[in-house]
């Protein structure tokens, strides 16, 4: 039994995990997990986005995955990308309206519309090896997560990870706008002195796998530890199973 009773956070290889749709699927029955977000990257990844054109395919796929699963939650899901210090995103509102839940990150690949974009990509990396930049790092991104929440995601992704924010003025946003935080496995961040800096709003969680292979979801430990040495509520996280 793993820690959660629901993974909001999976990839496959429809973006750069390495199962199907139906071995993350799989995995998560196997663990008792009856809740699986399937969440490729979004397509403003220059990488390993999902690519628009295999959108119908990344739906069927999820929609064969609950005819064999009748007794799971099979959410079509997508982690869009952040894809500069104005907040914009690569995924329009209109498109939204197709996934059961849209999760939201910033990430090094997404593809810059311009030499503003390019600028903060490289700003970013440059404060990740070097510490140079760290003020005016720390501004566009926080300014960048404050304009993302003002389309209708759901979930914050790693907060804070691949370029440094300002914890306090995000989470209360999100709290504003009803959206959760969460708390990542495979990323630093939220970190526990983030969690110790919010742990008192009210505000929601989750923890998730951000799993790129399948025997990884639902594992969460690291996630989990961050959560215990910052004393966070656990009532506060939306997906932990009832007895810790
Ligand atoms: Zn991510
Ligand atoms: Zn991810």
């Amino acid at each position: 039994m793993t820690r959660i009773k629901a993974d909001y956070h999976s990839h496959t290889t429809y973006s750069d995990g390495k199962g199907s749709v139906l071995d993350n699927v799989r995995a998560a029955r196997k663990k008792g997990i009856m809740t699986i977000a399937i969440s490729d990257h979004g397509w403003g990844h220059g990488f390993f986005g999902l690519k628009k054109e295999k959108k119908d395919q990344y739906f069927r796929d999820i929609e064969e995955a609950r005819r064999i699963f009748p007794d799971m939650e099979i959410l079509k899901a997508l982690e869009c990308n952040i894809l500069g210090e104005d907040g914009a995103l690569d995924l329009s509102e209109e498109e939204m309206k197709e996934f059961d839940l849209i999760l939201c990150g910033y990430h090094f690949g997404s593809r810059p519309r311009g030499p503003r974009d390019l600028l903060f990509h490289a700003m970013n990396g440059l404060n990740k090896h070097t510490g140079l930049f760290k003020k005016a790092v720390i501004k566009r991104n926080t300014q960048a997560l404050l304009g993302a929440m003002d389309h209708p995601i759901d979930v914050l992704t790693h907060p804070g990870d691949k370029g440094q924010v300002d914890i306090v003025p995000i989470a209360r946003k999100a709290a504003e706008k009803g959206i959760i935080l969460e708390i990542n496995e495979r990323h630093n961040y939220l970190d526990t002195a983030q969690l110790n800096q919010i742990k008192d709003m009210d505000l929601r969680f989750i923890v998730s796998s951000d799993a790129h292979y399948p025997d990884a979801i639902g594992e969460v430990e690291k996630a989990y530890a961050k959560v215990l040495a910052s004393g966070l509520d656990l009532n506060k996280i939306d997906n932990l199973r009832e007895a810790q």
